[in-house]
């Protein structure tokens, strides 16, 4: 049975990160924008309120439930989709290798600087000629003399330019994809330059490119990356969503704010029914993707394999918060297309979340690809499914590409098995810490600037 209500612990949590945003990350929001530069004030800020700890159990982190962790991104995300988007790239995937398989020395010098704060992590997947293909990257790690060696360049690296460690996709063998850790000033590891982005431009990003460079370890068992990253695809798909989630209230809260100030013909532009379309079409498609969020993540937390419905949460929410964004920038008019207001940044933002996570495309085809192969009901998603098999693995099985490559764009968005991280330890916990679920179903309060996030 759903509950809608949050949990005290849920509630404190959301609480924390509302105060974090508003009163620290918010009005340092355009101006990172503009330099634009890495928050590392903010992130060593994020560190210390715990929240790249969020999600890994005691002693590395506090096992916060998964709902109490997208609490906490859509929160940052409302104060500054860049500062989020840092703040949560090392929260899971820069740091989720490490903590999962680093030992020793390594974990010891790295892990728990990195969950304060104070080592920033990046991963490497995506290069100039694989994207959603991953399967077709071309970066390679070799063997010798004991070490194994990384030659290859990746592109498009969160916050590479100030990175310390660098986890990295390579090639061991022609149908092996392995993970290794590289850290800064690894001979051969070159940073380069920077890439001026249309949005979430404080989220530094970078290429990277390797020539022969040692890895500090491998990351796992050898060929067993894309199984990994399986492991964490969900929960990155429905952090894309709380994003996505962030920037739209945003985008609502001011163009709210805005059309009650705003006067023409006499009187606020928010008594004009056009306007008043606006804001009934905004807050409906947010509250409908806070929602289809909220309800993943509770079937998440019950142990339910989630993969079509992140997919879909993913899908809907960052398609609605950019139809949002672009719909405060109507309201505004003139100020809704000048820099000094922020609604033309979130909309630049936003864009960000129709491809992190797998671009929109890569998720519809997927959804309808999984739904036409298995002939099943496509509405009768949720917990009771989990016993069922859901998608055909004829492919998989023979051991076969999709003929329309994989990675980000075929096998890896495939439901997998329930293993590691994605299985809730406990009834209602998702990686950490149980405690009741609460969705979201009540109308949220609306606040002094409008609508407030998933009210308890
Ligand atoms: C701000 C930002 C930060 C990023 N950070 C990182 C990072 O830290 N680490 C990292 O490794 N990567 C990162 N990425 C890269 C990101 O993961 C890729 O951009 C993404 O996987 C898409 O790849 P691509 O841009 O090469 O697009 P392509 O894969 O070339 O796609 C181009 C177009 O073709 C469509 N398309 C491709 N294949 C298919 C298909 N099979 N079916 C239907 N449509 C298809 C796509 O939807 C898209 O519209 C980042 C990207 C951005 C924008």
């Amino acid at each position: 049975m759903l509950d809608f209500t949050l949990t005290e612990e849920q509630q404190a949590t959301r609480d924390l990160f509302r105060e974090f945003a508003e009163r620290e990350v918010r009005p340092l929001a355009a101006e990172l924008d503009r330099e634009p530069r890495f928050p590392a004030e903010l992130f060593r800020r994020a560190g210390e309120l715990g929240f790249f700890g969020m999600r890994y159990p005691a002693p590395d982190g506090s096992g916060a439930d998964l709902l109490s962790y997208l609490l906490a991104v859509e929160e940052i995300a409302r104060g500054s989709l860049a500062v989020a988007a840092a703040c949560t790239m090392q929260s899971l995937m820069g740091t989720f290798f490490v903590q999962r398989h680093a030992q020793g020395e390594v974990r010891e010098r790295l892990l728990a600087p990195a969950l304060r704060g104070e080592v920033v992590g990046a991963i490497c997947m995506t290069e100039p000629d694989a994207g959603s293909d991953l399967f077709s990257m071309t970066t390679r790690a070799e063997q010798r003399d004991g070490a194994w060696r990384l030659t290859g360049r990746k592109t498009w690296v969160t916050s590479a330019p100030v990175a310390d460690m660098f986890t990295v996709f390579a090639r061991t063998g022609e149908r092996e994809l392995s993970v290794f850790l590289l850290e800064r000033g690894s001979p051969g590891l070159l940073v380069g330059r920077d890439i001026d982005k249309m949005g979430v431009r404080a989220s530094l990003t970078s290429e990277v490119s390797f020539d022969d460079a040692p890895a500090a370890c491998m990351l796992g068992a050898r060929g067993a990356g894309m199984e990994s990253l399986r492991e964490i695809l969900c929960e990155i798909r429905l952090m894309t969503a709380a994003l996505a989630l962030g920037v739209a209230r945003a985008a609502f809260e001011d163009a709210l704010a805005y059309s009650r100030q705003r006067r023409q013909f006499g009187k606020p532009i928010c008594e004009f029914q056009a306007v008043q379309a606006h804001l009934a079409e905004m807050r409906t498609g947010l509250e409908a993707a806070r929602a289809l969020v909220l309800w993943s993540a509770w079937n998440s937390m019950q142990g339910a394999e989630n993969s079509e419905g992140s997919m879909m949460a993913k899908l809907f929410a960052s398609e609605k918060a950019v139809e949002i964004c672009d719909r405060a920038c109507r309201v505004l008019a003139s100020y809704g297309y000048a820099a000094e207001y922020p609604v033309e940044r979130y909309l630049r933002d936003a864009r960000f979340t129709l491809i992190g996570g797998g671009t929109s495309e890569i998720l519809r085809g997927n959804l309808a690809r999984g739904w036409c192969d298995e002939r099943c009901n496509p509405t009768d998603q949720g917990a009771d499914r989990q016993a069922r098999p859901r998608w055909p693995r004829r492919r998989r099985q023979a051991g076969l590409p999709r003929p329309d490559g994989c990675g980000h764009g075929g096998d890896l968005h495939r439901p997998a098995p329930v293993t590691g991280v994605n299985r809730p330890r406990g009834r209602a916990g998702g990686r950490g810490r149980g405690g009741a679920v609460g969705a979201v179903g009540r109308a949220p309060e609306p606040g002094p600037q409008g609508v407030r996030a998933a009210e308890g």
